[in-house]
């Protein structure tokens, strides 16, 4: 994806550029847009929330070099704006602004941080609709699921503004008698947070809310393909009293974005969702410097059917697992493997609910599936497509390129997958359900187990004693029983083994924007 940011980026030469008329010549004209996204702009332009710069030490900046970079919409190719396309020397610019507002940030009473919080939630939820609308434009998801992540991205924030106030620290019992044993716990400094394009708006709250409860401030790094929907959350922030240089928001070379967030020692954390490869290169890179890593990475979620569940609950579960924003969540259900006594039966039911699914512009009501977010994500999909058919999976509904061309794609329901195939062994980030069938309880667990990744499970059974042992012997972070979309703030949600460690949401998220200090008082007579 980093490589798309070069290719798409518009060099403007090192001319000076007026903040205000920069910003006006970075909108597209809404004459150039089609009705319907010209209709949506024109709602956010109103509401103040197009945002097309920077956001350092409480200023918005262009790039330093003038360069931008285009952001498109997926489901129609207009180009919706030109955000700047920044490197290193903005994101030093904005570890210095986070650096030297930690200072006062952190010394304010957790009762004024929580407050801040909770007026930037209140602005959120006010401008859910315009937030949803930029959503679906950059992104594509549909109208009604930019709307639920709105709610959930909000609820991230007003989770944090409650529990800024309950960071207790510990006294604990001492070894001596003149002696007193405490622990505090204090925020960790200066956070580097890059997030991905398939939640523009929750994968940053999810971070920057307790970061921020806790008095962290925070460099963000939104991806090149949804930095609108993240400019416009900060505008909120900053409207909300959240303090300049708080946070910050950088975005263009990715690579360079992060290393500048690597190398510098202000820097005393990062938090990254997005893909395992660059996870792993965030982790090795956070090494020289020993930064705590909180990593949420990619998933290959088992969907497991019992011979046992009720068919209309295991498809409707099913269903939302695997079609949410279009097969792009990487809790997506990746693999579903279905008793063989239900294999038929749940199969058909599976096909018809799918063929229910509406494919279109997000901005239509109807649209139930968006456009996939590029071109790369269609090619993807269509070679793990043909990767499983050479080797006998059989493809059917869908397995191809939707009639309504750019990057949508048909809901797609293959069958017969096998533990060799790239649909089985790797995330396809798609429409694509694979139905896998199988014998007995022990041989779905071993299936299900049968990779590096260990984010999201879900099974489906009425039996009580099955979902105990069967959760239990799961090497996943989460797992959905009879039900398929479980994300919570109030729950801790991340991975095992490849896909990621540490958590969000919940007490349990707090935590990772969190030092342990042990205070040893001697000599109390
Ligand atoms: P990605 O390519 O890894 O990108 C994620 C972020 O990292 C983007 O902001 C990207 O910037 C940036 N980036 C890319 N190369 C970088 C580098 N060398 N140094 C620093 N930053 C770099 O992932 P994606 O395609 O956007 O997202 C999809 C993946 O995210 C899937 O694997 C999905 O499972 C995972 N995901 C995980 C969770 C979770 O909670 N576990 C949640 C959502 C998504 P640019 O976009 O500007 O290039």
């Amino acid at each position: 994806m980093a490589m798309m940011t070069m290719r798409r980026a518009v060099a403007l030469g090192a001319r000076h550029i007026p903040a205000a008329a920069a910003a006006s010549s970075r909108v597209v004209p809404l004459r150039h847009m089609s009705a319907d996204a010209g209709a949506a702009m024109e709602k956010i332009l109103s509401a103040g929330l197009l945002r097309t710069q920077g956001l350092i030490a409480g200023k918005w900046v262009d790039a330093y070099d003038g360069k931008t970079i285009e952001v498109q919409n997926p489901a129609t190719g207009e180009v919706l704006a030109n955000v700047p396309c920044m490197g290193s020397r903005e994101t030093s610019d904005a570890i210095a602004s986070a650096h030297s507002t930690f200072y006062s940030w952190s010394k304010l009473t957790a009762s004024e941080r929580s407050k801040a919080l909770r007026k930037w939630y209140d602005l959120i939820i006010s401008h859910k609709e315009e937030l949803a609308l930029l959503m679906t434009l950059e992104q594509g998801k549909p109208m009604k699921e930019a709307l639920g992540e709105v709610n959930y991205g909000a609820s991230f924030i007003e989770y944090s503004a409650e529990e800024a106030k309950r960071i207790y620290g510990d006294i604990i019992p001492p070894t001596l008698s003149d002696r007193r044993l405490l622990v505090l716990k204090q925020p960790v400094g200066v956070v580097g947070a890059i997030t991905p394009w398939n939640f523009p708006l929750a994968m940053i709250t999810r971070k920057v809310g307790p970061a921020l409860a806790c008095g962290c401030t925070v460099v963000v790094k939104p991806s090149e393909f949804t930095p609108l929907t993240a400019l416009a959350a900060a505008d909120l922030a900053l409207q909300a009293g959240i303090p300049a240089g708080a946070l910050n928001v950088v975005m263009g070379n990715a690579p360079e974005i992060g290393d500048a967030l690597l190398q510098s020692t202000q820097v005393r954390k990062i938090t990254f969702t997005g893909s395992t490869a660059v996870g792993k290169k965030l982790m090795a890179g956070s090494a020289n410097t020993v930064k705590k890593v909180s990593l949420e990475l990619g998933g290959n979620a088992p969907c497991i059917v019992f011979d046992d569940a009720d068919i209309d609950v295991a498809v409707k579960g099913s269903l939302a697992a695997k079609f949410r924003n279009s097969g792009q969540t990487c809790v997506c259900a990746n693999r579903i493997l279905v008793q063989e006594g239900i294999y038929e039966k749940f199969a058909t039911a599976f096909i018809k609910a799918v063929q229910s699914l509406k494919v279109g512009n997000g901005l239509e009501e109807s649209t139930s599936q968006g456009p996939l977010i590029n071109e790369a994500a269609v090619q993807k999909v269509e070679k793990f497509i043909n990767d499983a058919t050479s080797k006998g999976a059989n493809v059917m509904l869908g397995g191809k390129r939707h009639s309504l061309g750019m990057s949508f794609y048909e809901p797609t329901v293959v069958g017969n997958v096998s533990n060799d195939m790239l649909l089985f062994r790797e995330e396809v980030f798609g429409p694509v359900a694979p139905l896998i069938p199988f014998k007995t309880v022990e041989e779905a667990v071993n299936m299900a187990n049968d990779t590096n990744a260990g984010l999201a499970a879900y099974i489906f059974t009425k039996s009580i004693p099955r979902s105990w042992r069967v959760s239990e012997s799961l090497e996943y972070g989460l797992v959905g029983v009879n039900e398929g979309v479980i994300s919570t703030e109030v729950a801790p949600f991340g991975g095992v083994k490849q896909s990621g460690l540490g958590r969000e949401g919940s007490k349990y998220g707090i935590d990772e924007y969190l030092e342990l200090k042990y205070i040893c008082m001697g000599n109390l007579g």
